[in-house]
């Protein structure tokens, strides 16, 4: 098995989706899990992936969870080409960063109730082949994006602002989200050397994810908001905001943090549901 730091920077050449955490960090997510699952829950993995098909529905000759973890974006994708509203909202919640509302989940679609909703089809093995798949891709992902501080909690400015990040190539571009989901993720990813943990027994209740969701969010205002200059709870903020070297490095152990938590708990959901 290819080492984290090996996935990365094959990875890294991928381009980036636009408001997705990249690539890179849905499989390291899947790297981290892939060897923390049961013998049965590999074994489920393996015959769910044997006939996977990609975004245009052929045959995509995947059978590692590292390969399929950004299907949803890569479907997501293709399907704004025809609709844009396509997926809006599905890898995310707007929780407010500074109150203990929830964001809005039209019709479920949200990070959290689809994650909640998407592995019981998983455990279900009356479900269509297919279903359960599709599941599993979802799955994937979607623990992957919720413990992305900005797809579990945003300011005013709904991750929108637009920041200048020292050594970017087009900062005209870039917003605070982005930064987070892109050029910050892959400074954490590189060299990073992590040391293998064992599986985690976690209390798996059904709404587990929301919990996750909710303890991402006090981090989007500890880790993300609070250290930029002018945030207040508030107040909207001004683009550009430049985050300096001392915000970038400040973000590799949180990023590190949320990846590590994100596979390990991957693994443990993929445990209980497939047994
Ligand atoms: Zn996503």
């Amino acid at each position: 098995m290819r080492t984290l730091r090996q996935l990365a920077g094959l990875l890294i050449l991928l381009p980036l989706p636009a408001l997705a955490w990249n690539a890179a960090g849905h499989a390291a997510v899947a790297a981290i899990a892939t060897p923390l699952l049961t013998p049965q829950a590999s074994a489920q993995v393996r015959a769910l992936l044997a006939g996977d098909l990609d975004r245009h529905g052929q045959p995509s000759g995947r059978t590692q969870l590292t390969e399929i973890a950004s299907w949803p974006d890569e479907i997501r994708d293709e399907a704004v080409k025809t609709d844009p509203a396509a997926f809006r909202g599905w890898h995310v919640r707007a929780n407010p960063v500074c109150a203990d509302t929830l964001g809005a989940c039209p019709d479920g679609h949200c990070v959290d109730q689809l994650i909640i909703r998407q592995a019981a089809i998983l455990a279900d093995r009356t479900q269509p082949l297919r279903a359960r798949n599709e599941a599993l891709k979802w799955v994937v992902h979607l623990v992957g994006d919720l413990h992305m501080p900005l797809h579990s909690g945003v300011n005013a400015n709904g991750g929108g602002v637009r920041v200048e990040l020292a050594g970017y190539r087009r900062p005209e571009r870039l917003s605070l989200h982005e930064a987070w989901d892109g050029p910050l993720l892959e400074h954490a990813l590189a060299g990073w050397e992590r040391q293998p943990r064992p599986a985690a027994r976690l209390p798996l209740t059904p709404d587990a994810p929301t919990h996750w969701m909710l303890e991402t969010r006090a981090l989007a205002l500890s880790a993300v908001y609070q250290p930029l200059p002018g945030f207040s709870c508030d107040a909207r903020l001004a683009s550009p905001i430049r985050l300096d070297e001392a915000y970038r490095e400040a973000s590799v152990a949180v990023i590190r943090q949320q990846i590590e938590r994100a596979g390990l708990r991957l693994a443990a959901l993929l445990n209980e549901r497939l047994r």
